[in-house]
Formats: C-alpha cells, structure tokens, sequence
C-alpha cells in the first residue's frame, strides 16, 4: 500500500505533467462524490484524488457501484495492490484541495455560475455555449458590486458590453431572473452535470423539488 500511495501522490502533486492531464482528460466523463463523514456532500473529485483518500486510510464508508480500479506496486509475494473506487466516498478529516465548499458566498468557477443560469444571458435571454458566456456583476465590481452569487448573472458578450460599468436600471436591460445563492448540494449537483444514477439518488434527497436546478 505504501508503494501505491507514493506513486499517486506524486501523480497528484505533479499535476501540470502531461501524464496527469492525459489522465483527468480521459476520466472527465464521471467523477467521484466525496461525502464528509456526517453525509454531507462536499465536492466532486478524479479517480486519482479518490485513490489517495483510500490510500491514506481516509475513506470510512462507501455508496453506490464501482466506478474504477487502480492498480499500484507488486509487494515481497509478488502480489499486486488495487483499489476499488465507489462512485461516492465518504472520508474522514481535512479534504484534499478543500477550496469550493469554504466558498459559501463566493462562486467557485465560471462553469457552476452558467450552469446555474442554464447558459442563459440574462438580458437577452438567448442561449450560449460556454465560450461565448462571460460573467456579469449586476452593480458593477468598480462601483463596490461583489463577487457573490447574488450580485453575478450569465451575459453574453454583447449584452455585458453594452451594460458596462451601469447597473441594469441606469443601462435600461432588465433582468430577466434573479440571481441566487445555490446550496451547497445545489452547487455539487451544478457542478458536474454528467452525475451518475447512484449520485444523483444521494443528492436528490437533499435539494428540495422546488429547487432550480431541477428546470435544468
Ligand atoms: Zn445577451
């Protein structure tokens, strides 16, 4: 175990290689739910990350199907050490590159925010691909606006453009939805939208019917 442990961690730890972008690349299609050990949802991570938590001894309890299998060093007897990796993990202590759920207020990536507004612009109400979307702070950022979830909506560039530095009043474009807060299983749910049944069974059972994300 000790073998497989320092490989992934070097794996993990040297994550501009190429190797390592080969690796994300080709597991982007799912990913797994770390889950804190009081069963609440914390993020999403790559196979390589999960590995780690099980190498550690990190991993108290386990839901739902194998996703994948990890192979690391051979020991003394020549056997081969493996992982079985669950699609959702629950672990135990600090998380690896902890950074999205401490952000209760402030957006962690420009996808989730799109995402929450369904690639929407919010004045034009057209819809876009990702790349053609850009961020817009409702009060502007250089007259005090914030980087919260409240204050940003999706816009697409000609719409962000002709808004400027003015709130949608002085600008005259209304907006056409109010921005909100996602919870944090909300935020999970939007971050990842290639989630797996088993998944999207643990996290559907903590957002609410009503909730947005479901119109997506
Ligand atoms: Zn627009």
């Amino acid at each position: 175990m000790r073998v497989l442990e320092a490989r992934v961690e070097r794996r993990v730890s040297s994550s501009l290689t190429s190797r390592t972008i080969n690796i994300l690349k080709e597991d982007a299609v799912s990913l797994v739910l770390v889950v804190d050990k009081g069963g609440m949802p914390k993020d999403w991570c790559n196979f390589e990350v999960a590995a780690c938590y099980y190498a550690k001894d990190k991993v108290i309890w386990e839901l739902g199907e194998k996703v994948k299998t990890m192979f690391g060093g051979h020991n003394y007897r020549g056997e081969q050490s493996r992982i079985d990796i669950s699609c959702i993990i629950g672990v135990s202590g600090p998380l690896l590159g902890d950074k999205f759920y401490n952000q209760q207020t402030k957006f962690a990536d420009r996808m989730t925010l799109y995402s929450r507004d369904q690639h929407m612009c919010a004045y034009c109400g057209n819809e876009f691909s990702s790349s053609q979307l850009t961020i817009d702070h409702v009060l502007p950022k250089s007259r005090g606006g914030s980087n919260q979830w409240t204050n940003c909506v999706t816009a697409c560039r000609p719409c962000n453009h002709r808004k400027g530095w003015k709130t949608p009043e002085e600008a005259k474009m209304h907006l056409l939805y109010v921005p909100y807060a996602p919870t944090v299983h909300e935020r999970i749910l939007l971050k990842n939208r290639k989630v797996l049944a088993d998944q999207m069974e643990y996290l559907k059972a903590s957002i609410p019917k009503h909730s947005r994300v479901w119109r997506n």
